[in-house]
């Protein structure tokens, strides 16, 4: 499924970053315990009025050293590809300036509904020149202050007025996947060999603009929709060289997907750029693949597969649930087992234990590895019951949370791998207190 989406456009100094963390309120504070990744916070799924949406910062995509003027224009061009509804976001304090008029001109040739906001009206005597800004040509300006936290509810009741209407692919239960990757590991070259092999099925419906770049094909008689990255076949790659956008491009499609392919080039071993890129995708609780690509251009032996599954397994311990295949796109070895793959793993997701199940496995472990004492006191644990899927989700009631330490954590979710087909999920355990 996915959510509608809101950019949000102005020249620096407006205030996007403050009304972007508003919006986002609580839900900013994401755990940070993946190594490699530093939340480039320019993205994020926000709620208003018990509805969800995505809202994109597009201030936080810098081009390096374009000039200014160059900038907000890409930042605008960005918006109006990526989202439903633009938040068009100008300053009482200067007035209507040029960087604002330039920033309309973009919007005006934009097929896309345009929400116009003016902050830092701090205060009522400061609401007068606010009608100024009509002369922007996208209607009603909507007064904010991103400090006081003012506004906004009338500006956000306007985007999700503007929003499309939801219901389109609601249908839809194909297994969604994409491959991510830093550039030239081989992401489109991946997409065209599967889409060469397999048979594409051609929509006849005027879907989103959004969406019309995933491609839907057949194989193993399942139906699959893949999730095209980087606009990596439509558009060329653009803005490939803004890291930030490629990262954004990245996040969106990770949100989308059912499981992620996470590829690397074997020809070049592996970066730290794709320990932040398998990073997102293992936060994102997505069923997960590794992809090495180009296998084709190492000369082999006996041990190069299995050298380079311990590294991979060295430099991405968080993903010890992630199976590896080893491809290329060039010669299309093992292509065909990707399907397969990419189903097991969607359906591991999606498997749902019965709780008497579960906790025969539970008593078991129990039996093998006594729970610690910690601090003189003992882990009590009794009972432990599924609540979730995508990922599988577990709670086990315990006497005191606390004394559940990452270790014994870290050892029932390895029973639970043992007792049943994990393969390709995280599994998220949390420990609540039995009154
Ligand atoms: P961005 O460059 O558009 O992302 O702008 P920022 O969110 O970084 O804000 C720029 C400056 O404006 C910061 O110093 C903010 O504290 C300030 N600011 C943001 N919103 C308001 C507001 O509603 N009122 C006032 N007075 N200052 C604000
Ligand atoms: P992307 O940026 O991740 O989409 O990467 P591309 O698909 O554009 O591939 C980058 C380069 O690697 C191109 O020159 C491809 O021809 C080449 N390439 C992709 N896959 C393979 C492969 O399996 N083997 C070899 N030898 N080259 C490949």
């Amino acid at each position: 499924m996915s959510l509608p989406t809101l950019a949000i456009v102005g020249r620096p100094n407006v205030g996007k970053s403050t009304i972007f963390n508003r919006i986002l309120g609580e839900r900013v504070s994401i755990v940070e315990d993946t190594p490699g990744v530093t939340r480039d916070r320019i993205y994020g799924t926000a709620e208003w009025l018990g509805k969800e949406f995505n809202v994109i910062d597009t201030g936080g995509i810098d081009m390096g050293d374009e000039p200014f003027l160059t900038q907000i224009t890409q930042q605008a061009e960005i918006a109006i590809e990526e989202a439903d509804v633009i938040l068009f976001l100008t300053s009482i304090d200067n007035g209507v300036t040029e960087a604002d008029e330039r920033v309309a001109q973009i919007l005006y040739r934009a097929d896309k509904p345009v929400i116009l906001a003016v902050n830092k009206v701090d205060n009522p005597e400061r609401r007068q020149d606010v009608y100024d800004f009509y002369s922007l040509g996208f209607g009603e300006p909507y007064p904010l202050s991103g400090t006081h936290g003012l506004g906004l509810g009338d500006a956000l009741d306007a985007v999700f007025a503007a929003f499309p209407e939801e219901g389109h692919d609601e249908e839809d239960d194909s297994v969604k996947f994409s491959f991510i990757g830093r550039p030239n590991v081989g992401k489109s070259s991946l997409v065209n060999a599967i889409l060469g092999e397999n048979r594409v099925i051609v929509s006849n419906i005027e879907g989103t603009t959004r969406d019309a770049i995933d491609t839907k094909f057949e194989a193993d008689d399942e139906t699959f929709t893949m999730i095209d990255t980087a606009g990596i076949r439509k558009r060329g790659k653009v803005y490939e060289n803004t890291e930030k956008y490629a990262v954004l491009r990245a996040l969106r499609a990770i949100d989308r997907s059912d499981v992620v392919l996470v590829v690397l080039n074997a020809e070049e071993g592996i970066r730290e750029q794709d320990k932040k890129v398998a990073g997102y995708a293992h936060e994102a609780g997505r069923g997960i693949i590794i992809v090495v690509n180009k296998w084709d251009t190492l000369d082999k032996d006996n041990h190069t597969m299995g050298d380079f599954e311990d590294l991979i397994r060295r430099e991405f311990q968080y993903l010890d649930y992630a199976p590896i295949i080893f491809v290329s796109a060039k010669t299309k070895q093992r292509l065909q087992n990707l399907p397969q793959m990419i189903l097991q793993v969607a359906e591991n997701q999606t498997r749902r234990i019965q709780s008497s199940v579960l906790n025969d496995v539970l008593m078991d472990a129990l039996a093998v590895t006594p729970t610690p004492t910690v601090n003189g006191k003992r882990l009590r644990i009794y009972y432990m019951t599924q609540v979730a899927v995508k990922p599988p989700t577990f709670v086990v009631f315990v006497n005191d949370p606390d004394l559940l330490h990452f270790s014994y954590q870290r050892f029932l979710i390895n029973q639970l791998r043992n007792a049943f087909d994990f393969d390709g999920t995280p599994i998220h355990l949390i420990a609540r207190s039995r009154k």
